[in-house]
Protein backbone atom coordinates (compact mmCIF):
# COMPACT_ATOMS: atom_id res chain seq x y z
CA UNK A 1 0.00 0.00 0.00
CA UNK A 2 0.98 3.34 -0.37
CA UNK A 3 2.89 5.69 2.22
CA UNK A 4 1.31 8.34 3.40
CA UNK A 5 4.72 10.60 3.97
CA UNK A 6 7.02 11.26 1.31
CA UNK A 7 10.94 10.69 2.14
CA UNK A 8 13.71 13.11 0.01
CA UNK A 9 14.87 9.67 -0.90
CA UNK A 10 14.46 6.03 -1.63
CA UNK A 11 16.75 2.78 -2.54
CA UNK A 12 14.66 2.75 -5.62
CA UNK A 13 12.37 4.69 -7.96
CA UNK A 14 10.34 3.37 -10.93
CA UNK A 15 8.47 5.65 -13.00
CA UNK A 16 4.66 4.11 -14.33
CA UNK A 17 2.38 2.13 -12.18
CA UNK A 18 1.60 -0.27 -14.91
CA UNK A 19 1.43 -3.74 -14.29
CA UNK A 20 5.36 -3.87 -15.48
CA UNK A 21 6.63 -1.15 -12.95
CA UNK A 22 4.71 -2.34 -9.91
CA UNK A 23 5.72 -6.41 -10.38
CA UNK A 24 9.41 -4.86 -10.37
CA UNK A 25 8.76 -2.72 -7.06
CA UNK A 26 7.25 -5.93 -5.66
CA UNK A 27 10.51 -7.63 -6.68
CA UNK A 28 12.60 -4.39 -4.96
CA UNK A 29 10.70 -4.27 -1.73
CA UNK A 30 10.70 -8.28 -1.33
CA UNK A 31 14.27 -7.20 -1.30
CA UNK A 32 13.85 -4.92 1.87
CA UNK A 33 14.55 -1.81 -0.53
CA UNK A 34 12.47 1.70 0.41
CA UNK A 35 10.80 2.29 -3.69
CA UNK A 36 9.07 4.93 -4.80
CA UNK A 37 6.08 4.50 -7.66
CA UNK A 38 6.06 7.77 -9.75
CA UNK A 39 2.73 7.87 -11.77
CA UNK A 40 0.32 10.51 -13.06
CA UNK A 41 -2.33 8.86 -10.96
CA UNK A 42 -2.88 7.66 -7.86
CA UNK A 43 -2.92 3.41 -7.62
CA UNK A 44 -5.96 2.47 -10.66
CA UNK A 45 -6.86 -0.64 -12.48
CA UNK A 46 -5.22 -1.55 -15.72
CA UNK A 47 -7.47 -0.20 -18.29
CA UNK A 48 -6.55 -2.80 -20.42
CA UNK A 49 -7.87 -5.93 -21.31
CA UNK A 50 -5.12 -8.62 -20.01
CA UNK A 51 -4.86 -11.82 -21.36
CA UNK A 52 -2.11 -14.41 -21.25
CA UNK A 53 -1.27 -18.30 -21.51
CA UNK A 54 -2.01 -19.55 -18.24
CA UNK A 55 1.26 -21.30 -18.08
CA UNK A 56 3.34 -18.28 -18.50
CA UNK A 57 1.53 -16.68 -15.39
CA UNK A 58 3.21 -16.83 -12.11
CA UNK A 59 1.00 -18.79 -9.64
CA UNK A 60 0.23 -15.96 -7.63
CA UNK A 61 -1.22 -13.99 -10.81
CA UNK A 62 -3.04 -17.31 -12.30
CA UNK A 63 -5.32 -16.59 -9.20
CA UNK A 64 -5.62 -13.24 -10.28
CA UNK A 65 -7.66 -14.68 -13.41
CA UNK A 66 -11.35 -13.59 -13.91
CA UNK A 67 -11.67 -16.14 -16.69
CA UNK A 68 -9.61 -19.61 -17.50
CA UNK A 69 -10.62 -21.22 -21.03
CA UNK A 70 -9.38 -24.87 -21.89
CA UNK A 71 -11.36 -24.44 -25.42
CA UNK A 72 -8.74 -22.52 -26.59
CA UNK A 73 -8.77 -22.44 -30.82
CA UNK A 74 -7.61 -20.65 -34.03
CA UNK A 75 -9.38 -20.50 -36.90
CA UNK A 76 -6.74 -20.70 -40.34
CA UNK A 77 -9.57 -22.21 -42.65
CA UNK A 78 -12.76 -23.41 -42.18
CA UNK A 79 -12.05 -25.85 -39.00
CA UNK A 80 -10.99 -24.94 -35.43
CA UNK A 81 -7.29 -25.64 -34.29
CA UNK A 82 -7.52 -26.89 -30.91
CA UNK A 83 -4.59 -25.10 -28.99
CA UNK A 84 -4.72 -27.38 -26.04
CA UNK A 85 -3.07 -24.70 -24.18
CA UNK A 86 -5.74 -22.92 -21.13
CA UNK A 87 -5.88 -19.17 -21.76
CA UNK A 88 -6.22 -16.78 -19.18
CA UNK A 89 -8.26 -13.24 -18.73
CA UNK A 90 -7.05 -11.21 -16.05
CA UNK A 91 -9.17 -9.33 -13.00
CA UNK A 92 -7.41 -6.39 -13.42
CA UNK A 93 -8.50 -5.18 -9.84
CA UNK A 94 -7.75 -8.16 -8.48
CA UNK A 95 -4.34 -8.34 -10.14
CA UNK A 96 -3.95 -4.32 -9.27
CA UNK A 97 -4.38 -5.70 -5.66
CA UNK A 98 -2.31 -8.96 -5.84
CA UNK A 99 0.67 -6.13 -7.06
CA UNK A 100 0.30 -3.80 -4.51
CA UNK A 101 0.19 -6.42 -1.75
CA UNK A 102 3.13 -8.29 -2.79
CA UNK A 103 4.86 -4.78 -2.69
CA UNK A 104 3.55 -3.75 1.02
CA UNK A 105 4.48 -0.44 1.89
CA UNK A 106 5.68 1.97 -1.68
CA UNK A 107 6.23 6.47 -1.67
CA UNK A 108 3.78 6.86 -4.29
CA UNK A 109 4.38 10.75 -6.29
CA UNK A 110 1.45 11.52 -8.16
CA UNK A 111 3.78 13.22 -11.21
CA UNK A 112 4.79 13.07 -14.36
CA UNK A 113 8.57 12.63 -15.40
CA UNK A 114 10.37 14.40 -17.81
CA UNK A 115 14.19 13.08 -17.06
CA UNK A 116 16.75 12.12 -15.21
CA UNK A 117 20.35 12.88 -14.16
CA UNK A 118 23.43 11.20 -12.79
CA UNK A 119 24.69 12.77 -9.47
CA UNK A 120 26.47 11.70 -6.16
CA UNK A 121 24.09 9.62 -4.50
CA UNK A 122 22.41 8.28 -7.83
CA UNK A 123 19.98 9.66 -9.74
CA UNK A 124 17.90 12.51 -9.69
CA UNK A 125 14.62 12.46 -11.10
CA UNK A 126 12.65 15.25 -12.51
CA UNK A 127 9.04 15.91 -12.86
CA UNK A 128 6.70 18.40 -14.73
CA UNK A 129 5.44 19.69 -11.59
CA UNK A 130 8.40 20.75 -10.21
CA UNK A 131 10.02 17.94 -7.90
CA UNK A 132 13.66 17.03 -7.68
CA UNK A 133 13.44 12.82 -6.48
CA UNK A 134 16.54 11.09 -5.83
CA UNK A 135 17.16 7.23 -5.78
CA UNK A 136 19.74 5.15 -6.25
CA UNK A 137 18.12 2.97 -8.64
CA UNK A 138 15.86 4.13 -11.47
CA UNK A 139 13.10 2.42 -13.51
CA UNK A 140 11.65 3.42 -16.69
CA UNK A 141 8.66 1.45 -16.85
CA UNK A 142 6.46 3.99 -18.33
CA UNK A 143 4.65 2.10 -21.19
CA UNK A 144 5.54 2.25 -24.72
CA UNK A 145 6.44 5.59 -24.67
CA UNK A 146 9.10 5.62 -22.05
CA UNK A 147 9.40 8.96 -19.79
CA UNK A 148 13.57 8.69 -19.73
CA UNK A 149 14.13 7.55 -23.31
CA UNK A 150 12.37 6.88 -25.80
CA UNK A 151 12.72 2.67 -27.13
CA UNK A 152 13.65 2.37 -30.56
CA UNK A 153 11.81 1.25 -33.12
CA UNK A 154 13.69 -0.32 -36.49
CA UNK A 155 12.31 1.21 -39.77
CA UNK A 156 9.43 2.46 -37.84
CA UNK A 157 7.23 1.64 -35.41
CA UNK A 158 4.87 -1.17 -36.40
CA UNK A 159 1.82 -1.23 -34.36
CA UNK A 160 -0.62 -3.94 -33.37
CA UNK A 161 -4.11 -2.19 -33.91
CA UNK A 162 -7.63 -3.85 -32.29
CA UNK A 163 -10.80 -2.73 -31.87
CA UNK A 164 -13.11 -4.28 -29.04
CA UNK A 165 -15.79 -4.66 -27.73
CA UNK A 166 -17.65 -6.27 -24.47
CA UNK A 167 -21.41 -6.58 -25.44
CA UNK A 168 -24.62 -9.05 -24.82
CA UNK A 169 -25.71 -11.21 -27.62
CA UNK A 170 -28.89 -13.04 -28.55
CA UNK A 171 -26.76 -15.54 -31.09
CA UNK A 172 -22.94 -16.60 -30.05
CA UNK A 173 -20.55 -14.57 -31.70
CA UNK A 174 -18.04 -17.22 -31.28
CA UNK A 175 -17.97 -21.06 -29.75
CA UNK A 176 -19.94 -20.56 -26.50
CA UNK A 177 -17.60 -21.58 -23.86
CA UNK A 178 -14.39 -21.00 -26.09
CA UNK A 179 -11.38 -18.53 -26.29
CA UNK A 180 -10.66 -17.89 -29.81
CA UNK A 181 -7.26 -16.69 -29.95
CA UNK A 182 -7.51 -16.37 -33.88
CA UNK A 183 -9.87 -16.19 -36.28
CA UNK A 184 -9.07 -15.65 -39.54
CA UNK A 185 -11.86 -17.21 -41.33
CA UNK A 186 -13.56 -13.22 -42.93
CA UNK A 187 -12.52 -12.92 -46.03
CA UNK A 188 -10.61 -9.55 -46.97
CA UNK A 189 -10.11 -8.16 -50.44
CA UNK A 190 -6.62 -7.90 -52.22
CA UNK A 191 -4.21 -5.60 -50.51
CA UNK A 192 -6.40 -5.21 -47.45
CA UNK A 193 -4.72 -5.39 -44.20
CA UNK A 194 -5.77 -8.13 -42.71
CA UNK A 195 -7.28 -8.69 -39.75
CA UNK A 196 -8.50 -11.47 -37.35
CA UNK A 197 -10.98 -12.21 -34.43
CA UNK A 198 -10.13 -12.47 -30.96
CA UNK A 199 -12.49 -13.60 -29.12
CA UNK A 200 -13.44 -14.82 -25.47
CA UNK A 201 -17.30 -16.11 -23.97
CA UNK A 202 -17.46 -14.77 -21.12
CA UNK A 203 -20.37 -16.50 -19.20
CA UNK A 204 -24.51 -16.17 -20.29
CA UNK A 205 -24.74 -13.82 -23.48
CA UNK A 206 -21.49 -12.11 -22.99
CA UNK A 207 -18.78 -11.80 -25.21
CA UNK A 208 -15.45 -9.82 -25.48
CA UNK A 209 -14.91 -9.25 -29.71
CA UNK A 210 -12.17 -7.67 -31.58
CA UNK A 211 -10.90 -6.87 -34.50
CA UNK A 212 -7.28 -7.18 -34.78
CA UNK A 213 -4.13 -6.57 -36.83
CA UNK A 214 -1.47 -8.28 -35.58
CA UNK A 215 0.99 -6.35 -37.03
CA UNK A 216 1.27 -2.99 -39.55
CA UNK A 217 3.02 -0.18 -40.65
CA UNK A 218 0.95 1.40 -41.14
CA UNK A 219 -1.80 -0.02 -39.14
CA UNK A 220 -5.38 -0.04 -39.63
CA UNK A 221 -7.15 3.31 -37.61
CA UNK A 222 -9.25 2.73 -35.01
CA UNK A 223 -12.79 3.47 -37.31
CA UNK A 224 -11.74 0.60 -39.67
CA UNK A 225 -11.45 -1.84 -37.29
CA UNK A 226 -14.57 -0.56 -35.54
CA UNK A 227 -15.90 -0.92 -39.02
CA UNK A 228 -14.92 -4.33 -39.60
CA UNK A 229 -15.71 -5.99 -36.72
CA UNK A 230 -19.85 -4.41 -37.29
CA UNK A 231 -19.63 -5.59 -40.52
CA UNK A 232 -18.16 -9.19 -39.34
CA UNK A 233 -20.86 -9.50 -36.76
CA UNK A 234 -23.31 -8.85 -38.89
CA UNK A 235 -22.35 -10.70 -42.09
CA UNK A 236 -22.18 -14.16 -39.80
CA UNK A 237 -25.61 -12.70 -37.97
CA UNK A 238 -24.70 -12.51 -34.74
CA UNK A 239 -24.72 -8.43 -34.35
CA UNK A 240 -24.41 -6.97 -30.64
CA UNK A 241 -26.97 -5.95 -28.71
CA UNK A 242 -26.31 -3.76 -25.42
CA UNK A 243 -22.73 -2.70 -25.78
CA UNK A 244 -21.05 -3.17 -22.31
CA UNK A 245 -17.48 -1.73 -22.95
CA UNK A 246 -15.41 -0.76 -26.07
CA UNK A 247 -11.71 -0.96 -26.38
CA UNK A 248 -9.29 0.36 -28.48
CA UNK A 249 -5.58 -1.15 -28.50
CA UNK A 250 -2.45 0.22 -30.28
CA UNK A 251 1.02 -0.41 -29.54
CA UNK A 252 4.56 -0.86 -31.08
CA UNK A 253 5.49 -3.98 -31.28
CA UNK A 254 9.39 -4.05 -32.93
CA UNK A 255 11.03 -2.23 -30.12
CA UNK A 256 14.63 -2.67 -30.27
CA UNK A 257 16.55 -4.28 -27.11
CA UNK A 258 17.51 -0.87 -25.48
CA UNK A 259 21.75 -0.24 -25.25
CA UNK A 260 22.08 -0.90 -21.82
CA UNK A 261 23.28 2.14 -20.13
CA UNK A 262 21.41 4.55 -17.64
CA UNK A 263 18.15 3.94 -15.94
CA UNK A 264 16.51 0.63 -16.42
CA UNK A 265 14.28 0.58 -18.65
CA UNK A 266 11.44 -2.46 -18.41
CA UNK A 267 7.97 -3.23 -19.56
CA UNK A 268 6.61 -1.82 -22.54
CA UNK A 269 9.32 0.79 -21.92
CA UNK A 270 11.85 -1.69 -22.16
CA UNK A 271 11.13 -3.46 -25.20
CA UNK A 272 9.80 -6.37 -24.34
CA UNK A 273 6.95 -6.31 -26.18
CA UNK A 274 6.75 -10.08 -27.72
CA UNK A 275 6.98 -8.79 -31.23
CA UNK A 276 4.82 -11.54 -33.05
CA UNK A 277 2.13 -11.93 -30.30
CA UNK A 278 2.38 -8.71 -28.99
CA UNK A 279 2.08 -10.23 -25.24
CA UNK A 280 4.29 -8.58 -22.24
CA UNK A 281 2.38 -8.91 -19.25
CA UNK A 282 3.63 -12.43 -18.22
CA UNK A 283 7.00 -12.04 -19.37
CA UNK A 284 7.33 -8.69 -17.06
CA UNK A 285 5.70 -10.71 -13.92
CA UNK A 286 8.64 -13.77 -14.96
CA UNK A 287 11.33 -11.41 -15.43
CA UNK A 288 11.34 -9.26 -12.21
CA UNK A 289 12.23 -10.97 -9.52
CA UNK A 290 15.51 -11.46 -11.35
CA UNK A 291 16.36 -7.83 -11.99
CA UNK A 292 15.22 -7.16 -8.78
CA UNK A 293 17.16 -9.37 -7.20
CA UNK A 294 20.17 -8.59 -9.24
CA UNK A 295 19.83 -4.63 -8.65
CA UNK A 296 19.71 -5.44 -4.89
CA UNK A 297 22.49 -7.47 -4.97
CA UNK A 298 24.75 -5.08 -6.63
CA UNK A 299 23.42 -2.25 -4.45
CA UNK A 300 24.28 -3.99 -1.59
CA UNK A 301 27.86 -4.70 -2.54
CA UNK A 302 28.27 -1.09 -3.27
CA UNK A 303 28.26 -1.87 -7.17
CA UNK A 304 26.15 -0.05 -9.87
CA UNK A 305 22.67 -1.41 -9.87
CA UNK A 306 21.67 -0.10 -13.33
CA UNK A 307 24.01 -2.27 -14.98
CA UNK A 308 23.33 -5.52 -12.75
CA UNK A 309 20.04 -5.19 -14.10
CA UNK A 310 20.55 -4.51 -17.60
CA UNK A 311 23.05 -7.90 -17.53
CA UNK A 312 20.26 -9.62 -15.90
CA UNK A 313 17.73 -8.56 -17.94
CA UNK A 314 19.31 -8.81 -21.39
CA UNK A 315 22.27 -11.38 -20.98
CA UNK A 316 23.77 -11.26 -25.30
CA UNK A 317 21.56 -14.50 -25.86
CA UNK A 318 18.01 -12.61 -24.96
CA UNK A 319 19.61 -9.77 -27.28
CA UNK A 320 20.51 -12.13 -29.71
CA UNK A 321 16.57 -14.04 -29.44
CA UNK A 322 15.25 -10.47 -29.80
CA UNK A 323 16.81 -9.95 -33.06
CA UNK A 324 15.97 -13.69 -34.77
CA UNK A 325 11.97 -12.04 -33.45
CA UNK A 326 12.52 -8.80 -35.50
CA UNK A 327 13.74 -11.22 -38.65
CA UNK A 328 10.22 -12.53 -37.85
CA UNK A 329 8.39 -9.48 -37.49
CA UNK A 330 9.92 -8.02 -40.84
CA UNK A 331 9.00 -11.38 -42.53
CA UNK A 332 5.38 -11.08 -41.25
CA UNK A 333 5.41 -7.28 -42.53
CA UNK A 334 6.51 -8.45 -46.29
CA UNK A 335 3.63 -11.64 -46.18
CA UNK A 336 0.68 -10.59 -48.54
CA UNK A 337 -2.46 -10.39 -46.60
CA UNK A 338 -3.86 -13.66 -47.93
CA UNK A 339 -0.48 -15.36 -46.58
CA UNK A 340 -1.23 -14.71 -43.14
CA UNK A 341 -3.84 -17.59 -42.80
CA UNK A 342 -1.43 -19.76 -44.19
CA UNK A 343 1.68 -18.90 -41.87
CA UNK A 344 -0.65 -19.47 -38.63
CA UNK A 345 -1.91 -22.40 -40.13
CA UNK A 346 1.43 -24.21 -40.41
CA UNK A 347 2.60 -22.37 -37.51
CA UNK A 348 0.25 -24.13 -35.33
CA UNK A 349 1.01 -27.27 -36.65
CA UNK A 350 4.17 -27.56 -35.51
CA UNK A 351 4.13 -29.20 -32.66
CA UNK A 352 3.56 -27.55 -29.04
CA UNK A 353 6.68 -27.27 -27.66
CA UNK A 354 7.70 -25.46 -30.77
CA UNK A 355 5.20 -23.04 -31.20
CA UNK A 356 5.01 -22.38 -27.07
CA UNK A 357 9.12 -21.48 -27.21
CA UNK A 358 8.74 -19.25 -30.28
CA UNK A 359 5.99 -17.17 -28.33
CA UNK A 360 8.53 -17.60 -25.31
CA UNK A 361 10.44 -14.14 -24.90
CA UNK A 362 12.82 -16.32 -22.49
CA UNK A 363 13.70 -18.83 -25.68
CA UNK A 364 16.97 -18.87 -26.68
CA UNK A 365 18.02 -17.83 -29.83
CA UNK A 366 19.09 -21.14 -31.05
CA UNK A 367 15.91 -23.20 -30.50
CA UNK A 368 13.94 -20.11 -32.03
CA UNK A 369 15.98 -20.04 -34.95
CA UNK A 370 15.46 -23.83 -35.94
CA UNK A 371 11.64 -22.99 -35.00
CA UNK A 372 11.48 -20.64 -37.67
CA UNK A 373 13.97 -22.85 -39.99
CA UNK A 374 11.34 -25.51 -39.68
CA UNK A 375 8.58 -23.40 -40.41
CA UNK A 376 9.81 -22.33 -43.12
CA UNK A 377 10.04 -25.65 -44.73
CA UNK A 378 6.89 -26.20 -43.95
CA UNK A 379 5.33 -23.53 -45.57
CA UNK A 380 3.72 -23.38 -49.13
CA UNK A 381 5.60 -21.84 -51.12
CA UNK A 382 4.03 -18.24 -51.92
CA UNK A 383 3.89 -17.96 -48.46
CA UNK A 384 7.65 -18.68 -48.34
CA UNK A 385 9.00 -16.51 -51.06
CA UNK A 386 8.29 -12.96 -49.29
CA UNK A 387 9.84 -14.72 -46.11
CA UNK A 388 12.78 -15.79 -47.95
CA UNK A 389 13.09 -11.98 -49.44
CA UNK A 390 12.87 -9.95 -45.90
CA UNK A 391 16.08 -12.61 -44.75
CA UNK A 392 17.94 -12.25 -47.21
CA UNK A 393 17.42 -8.37 -47.11
CA UNK A 394 18.93 -8.24 -43.58
CA UNK A 395 21.99 -11.10 -44.03
CA UNK A 396 23.54 -9.66 -41.20
CA UNK A 397 20.77 -10.69 -38.77
CA UNK A 398 19.77 -14.34 -41.12
CA UNK A 399 24.01 -14.89 -40.92
CA UNK A 400 23.74 -14.87 -37.01
CA UNK A 401 20.26 -16.83 -36.21
CA UNK A 402 21.28 -19.23 -38.81
CA UNK A 403 24.60 -19.53 -36.96
CA UNK A 404 22.33 -19.77 -33.47
CA UNK A 405 20.02 -21.88 -35.06
CA UNK A 406 23.69 -24.41 -35.75
CA UNK A 407 24.91 -24.31 -32.14
CA UNK A 408 23.77 -26.09 -29.28
CA UNK A 409 22.18 -24.46 -26.82
CA UNK A 410 24.76 -24.17 -23.56
CA UNK A 411 23.22 -23.90 -19.76
CA UNK A 412 24.29 -20.37 -19.64
CA UNK A 413 21.72 -19.63 -23.03
CA UNK A 414 18.76 -19.04 -20.74
CA UNK A 415 18.55 -15.44 -19.34
CA UNK A 416 15.03 -15.41 -17.43
CA UNK A 417 13.64 -16.81 -13.92
CA UNK A 418 11.31 -19.19 -15.91
CA UNK A 419 9.08 -21.34 -14.04
CA UNK A 420 8.29 -25.10 -14.98
CA UNK A 421 5.89 -24.60 -17.40
CA UNK A 422 2.34 -27.24 -17.08
CA UNK A 423 -0.70 -26.10 -18.32
CA UNK A 424 -3.68 -26.10 -16.30
CA UNK A 425 -2.26 -26.34 -12.82
CA UNK A 426 -3.16 -23.75 -10.58
CA UNK A 427 -1.22 -24.90 -8.14
CA UNK A 428 2.74 -25.82 -9.42
CA UNK A 429 3.77 -22.32 -8.80
CA UNK A 430 3.90 -21.40 -5.55
CA UNK A 431 7.62 -19.85 -5.90
CA UNK A 432 7.93 -16.04 -4.34
CA UNK A 433 9.77 -13.20 -4.84
CA UNK A 434 12.60 -14.24 -2.65
CA UNK A 435 13.24 -17.04 -5.39
CA UNK A 436 17.33 -16.84 -5.89
CA UNK A 437 19.33 -17.84 -9.22
CA UNK A 438 20.11 -20.88 -7.92
CA UNK A 439 16.75 -21.93 -7.89
CA UNK A 440 16.57 -20.45 -11.17
CA UNK A 441 18.97 -22.39 -12.83
CA UNK A 442 17.47 -25.92 -11.81
CA UNK A 443 14.06 -24.06 -13.89
CA UNK A 444 16.30 -23.38 -16.27
CA UNK A 445 17.68 -26.27 -16.88
CA UNK A 446 13.87 -27.49 -17.07
CA UNK A 447 13.15 -25.27 -19.86
CA UNK A 448 16.36 -26.25 -21.56
CA UNK A 449 14.46 -29.14 -21.68
CA UNK A 450 11.64 -28.11 -23.34
CA UNK A 451 14.70 -27.17 -26.07
CA UNK A 452 15.32 -30.67 -26.12
CA UNK A 453 11.86 -31.82 -26.63
CA UNK A 454 11.24 -29.38 -29.67
CA UNK A 455 14.65 -30.91 -31.50
CA UNK A 456 13.31 -34.26 -30.65
CA UNK A 457 9.97 -33.40 -32.44
CA UNK A 458 12.40 -32.58 -35.22
CA UNK A 459 12.13 -35.68 -37.80
CA UNK A 460 15.05 -36.46 -39.71
CA UNK A 461 17.85 -36.20 -37.33
CA UNK A 462 20.52 -38.27 -37.51
CA UNK A 463 24.27 -38.90 -37.35
CA UNK A 464 26.38 -35.60 -36.67
CA UNK A 465 23.82 -33.59 -38.15
CA UNK A 466 21.46 -31.90 -36.24
CA UNK A 467 17.64 -31.73 -35.50
CA UNK A 468 17.74 -29.36 -38.71
CA UNK A 469 19.71 -31.70 -41.00
CA UNK A 470 22.52 -28.96 -40.72
CA UNK A 471 26.14 -30.48 -40.24
CA UNK A 472 27.62 -29.00 -36.99
CA UNK A 473 30.53 -28.58 -38.40
CA UNK A 474 30.06 -26.87 -41.76
CA UNK A 475 31.65 -23.73 -42.42
CA UNK A 476 29.03 -21.10 -41.35
CA UNK A 477 30.50 -18.06 -44.78
CA UNK A 478 29.84 -21.48 -46.97
CA UNK A 479 26.19 -22.32 -45.60
CA UNK A 480 24.81 -18.99 -45.41
CA UNK A 481 26.18 -18.56 -49.07
CA UNK A 482 25.04 -22.25 -50.22
CA UNK A 483 21.19 -21.08 -48.38
CA UNK A 484 20.96 -17.75 -50.19
CA UNK A 485 21.47 -19.87 -53.42
CA UNK A 486 19.08 -22.01 -53.10
CA UNK A 487 16.86 -19.04 -51.86
CA UNK A 488 17.30 -17.66 -55.32
CA UNK A 489 15.34 -18.77 -57.26
CA UNK A 490 12.53 -18.24 -55.12
CA UNK A 491 13.34 -14.89 -54.66
CA UNK A 492 14.05 -14.06 -58.49
CA UNK A 493 10.81 -15.35 -59.25
CA UNK A 494 7.85 -12.71 -59.39
C1 LIG B 1 -5.45 -2.07 -24.96
C2 LIG B 1 -4.26 -2.97 -24.85
C3 LIG B 1 -4.44 -4.33 -24.62
C4 LIG B 1 -3.32 -5.15 -24.42
N1 LIG B 1 -3.53 -6.48 -24.17
C5 LIG B 1 -2.48 -7.24 -23.81
C6 LIG B 1 -2.70 -8.58 -23.38
O1 LIG B 1 -3.82 -9.10 -23.44
N2 LIG B 1 -1.63 -9.31 -22.94
C7 LIG B 1 -0.37 -8.77 -22.90
O2 LIG B 1 0.56 -9.42 -22.44
N3 LIG B 1 -0.14 -7.52 -23.36
C8 LIG B 1 -1.15 -6.74 -23.79
N4 LIG B 1 -0.93 -5.46 -24.22
C9 LIG B 1 0.47 -5.00 -24.43
C10 LIG B 1 1.20 -4.55 -23.15
O3 LIG B 1 1.44 -5.65 -22.33
C11 LIG B 1 0.46 -3.51 -22.38
O4 LIG B 1 0.53 -2.31 -23.09
C12 LIG B 1 0.94 -3.28 -20.93
O5 LIG B 1 0.04 -2.40 -20.31
C13 LIG B 1 2.34 -2.70 -20.83
O6 LIG B 1 2.65 -2.67 -19.46
P1 LIG B 1 3.65 -1.64 -18.82
O7 LIG B 1 3.53 -1.77 -17.35
O8 LIG B 1 4.98 -1.79 -19.43
O9 LIG B 1 3.12 -0.19 -19.29
P2 LIG B 1 1.71 0.49 -19.09
O10 LIG B 1 0.68 -0.49 -18.67
O11 LIG B 1 1.46 1.28 -20.34
O12 LIG B 1 1.91 1.48 -17.89
C14 LIG B 1 2.67 2.66 -18.04
C15 LIG B 1 2.56 3.47 -16.76
O13 LIG B 1 3.45 4.57 -16.85
C16 LIG B 1 2.75 5.78 -16.55
N5 LIG B 1 3.45 6.85 -17.26
C17 LIG B 1 3.52 7.08 -18.59
N6 LIG B 1 4.31 8.15 -18.83
C18 LIG B 1 4.76 8.58 -17.63
C19 LIG B 1 5.62 9.64 -17.22
N7 LIG B 1 6.20 10.47 -18.10
N8 LIG B 1 5.85 9.81 -15.90
C20 LIG B 1 5.30 8.97 -14.99
N9 LIG B 1 4.47 7.94 -15.33
C21 LIG B 1 4.22 7.77 -16.62
C22 LIG B 1 1.33 5.49 -17.01
O14 LIG B 1 0.42 6.38 -16.43
C23 LIG B 1 1.18 4.06 -16.52
O15 LIG B 1 0.91 4.04 -15.14
C24 LIG B 1 -2.01 -4.62 -24.48
C25 LIG B 1 -1.85 -3.26 -24.76
C26 LIG B 1 -2.95 -2.45 -24.96
C27 LIG B 1 -2.73 -0.99 -25.28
Amino acid sequence: MPAHTEPAHTDALVVGAGPAALALAAGLRARHLSVRIVAPHAPQAFPATYGAWLDDLPGWARACAAHVWTDVRVYTGPQPTPLLRPYALLDNTRFLHALLDRAGPLTWTVGTVTHAAPGPDGWTVHTREGKDLTARFVVDAAGHAGSLRRPRHPGGAALQTAYGLTARFERPPSAPGAMVWMDYRAPHGPGETPTFLYAMHLGGDTYFVEETSLIARPAPTRAALRARIHERLRAQGTPPGEILHEEWVAFPMNADAPDPHGPLAFGAAGGMVHPISGFQVAGALRAAPLVAHAAAGALRAGRDPHAAAWAALWPPERRAAREVHLLGVQALLTLPPDQLAPFFRAFFALPPAAWHAFLDPDTPPGALARTMLRLFTALPNRTRLPLARAALATPGVSGRALRSAMNAPTASAHPGPVPARQAGGMSDDTRTDHDTPTENAVLNHEDLNQTEAIESGMQGATGNADANGLDPDVNLGERVEDLRENLRPLTEHK
